[in-house]
């Protein structure tokens, strides 16, 4: 058995981080800079869990997260103090592809995640019916009803501007990002400037229109993929890292430090864990402590994703016109197996090649367990007929690689915040031991960033 020593303050204070993904390496930064003695333990037999760098075509490429939001301010910080900040790449704005039932149509600007910031680009899109834009255009005169708990963010949106817009740019932005389905994700949880306007009875619209509209997003990575921040964060030498070791069990010891067991006859004491890893994971780890919290974050649900980047011969796709975008959104009304594409090569100058054209296929949505019925060649084969069908494309794949992510994506879904503060309280008996990750503080890379750092502070 290993004994950290016990310590009263942060200085030389013992703290295991469970999980090696974003949250996990966030937190462990920050202990550290804290003066902690910290030690992370991680399953898998590498670091970066959701965030994953492999070769294709000659070419370095994400199959996991694919992208930074550059701007986030936490975020942006972070990678300056990395010294990372002069190298990203950023991402070329491009067309972003709706596949309709009438073809290719351009996602008309101001529309994000939440639906529509402006009604203009939306009524030329071409999307929507003349009666779902005349329903879409009286959302300032809609009832604004007092917003009780939570709400699906489909049925809110659906209530606000009718359902096309939640079918048609809700469903394949904001459903295809959390893999899920609007009518059960968390209005609160998945679109908090949505749920800010409900709770000031608000007109969606008017509120948008009234807010001085910020820097348009940017998206960036690096030429070494985003496996270049997991390096960057791990690169702490007085960061102890063990991989290929997954934890069991966290026992609370009578002294208030706690006992962390796992693989590889894994036995230490420390002052303090962050537990950064799945919500069903942290159920399992939780269970002796408190079955109530376990019960909670056992119904964290979540989805199975695989992507698949595929290469195709340059010379066979240079007249595909939707090419020339950076992307592809399939709304699940069109029950396809893809769920978007991403034109790599269009999107990031440094995967622009004269050979190829690198396309990243993505699928698998919560409910759906299709993705994994599929060995990797019938995967591709699926994945490329729908984009065959959407673009016109005639080429085949001269290479591919598939990459499964089974169980990744979190459903944050209605009362998910509420679930999560149940369980933080239900921890409180236990100092020292905290929760961070894409499960409780929500997806991507920058709310994971800043769930880890919060959790090393706590
Ligand atoms: C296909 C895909 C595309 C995405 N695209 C983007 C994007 O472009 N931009 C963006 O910002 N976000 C994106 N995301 C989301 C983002 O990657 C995740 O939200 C984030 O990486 C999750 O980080 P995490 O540390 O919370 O969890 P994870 O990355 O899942 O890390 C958890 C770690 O815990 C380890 N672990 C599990 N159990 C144990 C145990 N018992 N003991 C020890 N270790 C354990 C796991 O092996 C894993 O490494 C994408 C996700 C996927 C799957």
């Amino acid at each position: 058995m290993i004994r950290i020593p016990n310590v009263a303050n942060d200085a030389g204070r013992s703290v295991a981080v469970v999980g090696g993904g974003i949250s996990g390496l966030a937190a462990a930064r920050k202990l550290r800079q804290r003066g902690a003695q910290v030690t992370v333990f991680e399953a898998g037999d590498r670091l970066g869990g959701q965030i994953r760098t492999v070769a294709v075509a000659g070419h370095l490429v994400d199959v996991g997260a694919e992208a930074v939001h550059a701007s986030a301010p936490g975020l942006s910080a972070l990678i300056a103090e990395l010294g990372l900040a002069d190298d990203q790449i950023n991402a070329t704005r491009g067309t972003s592809w709706l596949w309709t039932q009438r073809g290719l149509r351009r996602l008309p600007a101001g529309v994000g995640p939440a639906g529509p910031r402006r009604l203009g680009p939306v009524l030329r899109s071409g999307v929507m019916s003349a009666a779902g834009l005349a329903r879409a255009g009286l959302e300032p005169l809609i009832p604004r009803r007092r917003l009780n708990g939570d709400i699906a963010v489909g049925d809110f949106v659906s209530q606000r501007f009718g359902s096309q817009v939640a079918d048609r740019f809700v469903d394949p932005v904001l459903g295809s990002l959390h893999s899920g389905d609007i009518n059960q994700l968390s209005l609160r949880a998945t679109t908090p400037e949505l749920a800010a306007v409900a709770d000031a009875r608000g007109s969606v619209l008017l509120s948008q229109r009234a807010r001085r509209s910020g820097p348009p997003m940017s998206f960036g990575t690096w030429a070494g993929g985003l496996t270049t921040l997991v390096a960057r964060l791990s690169a702490d030498t007085d960061i102890e890292v063990r991989t290929s070791t997954r934890v069991s069990s966290v026992k609370a010891l009578p002294d208030g430090r706690y006992c962390v067991q796992g693989a590889n006859a894994l036995v230490v004491e420390v002052d303090a864990v962050v537990l950064a890893v799945p919500a069903a994971v942290a159920a399992d780890l939780v269970r002796p402590l408190s079955a109530d919290a376990a019960n909670l974050l056992g119904r964290v649900r979540s989805a199975s994703v695989a992507t698949a980047v595929v290469a195709y011969p340059r010379a066979a796709v240079c007249r595909v016109r939707a090419l020339s975008g950076t992307g592809l959104l399939v709304p699940s009304s069109r029950g396809r197996l893809l769920k978007a594409a991403t034109f790599l090569s269009t999107k990031w100058p440094h995967l622009d090649d004269p050979d190829h054209v690198l396309v990243r296929l993505s699928s698998g949505r919560a409910d759906t367990p299709e993705t994994g019925d599929l060995d990797d060649a019938a995967l591709v084969a699926r994945l490329h007929n729908d984009l065959v069908d959407a673009t016109g494309l005639t080429a085949r794949p001269a290479e591919s690689r598939v990459q499964r992510w089974p169980d990744a994506i979190p459903q944050l879904e209605v009362g998910h915040l509420d679930r999560v503060a149940s369980v933080r309280e239900h921890l409180r008996r236990y100092p020292g031991l905290s929760l961070a990750g894409a499960s409780y503080d929500g997806l991507g890379i920058t709310a994971c960033v800043r769930s880890g750092e919060l959790a090393a502070m706590s």
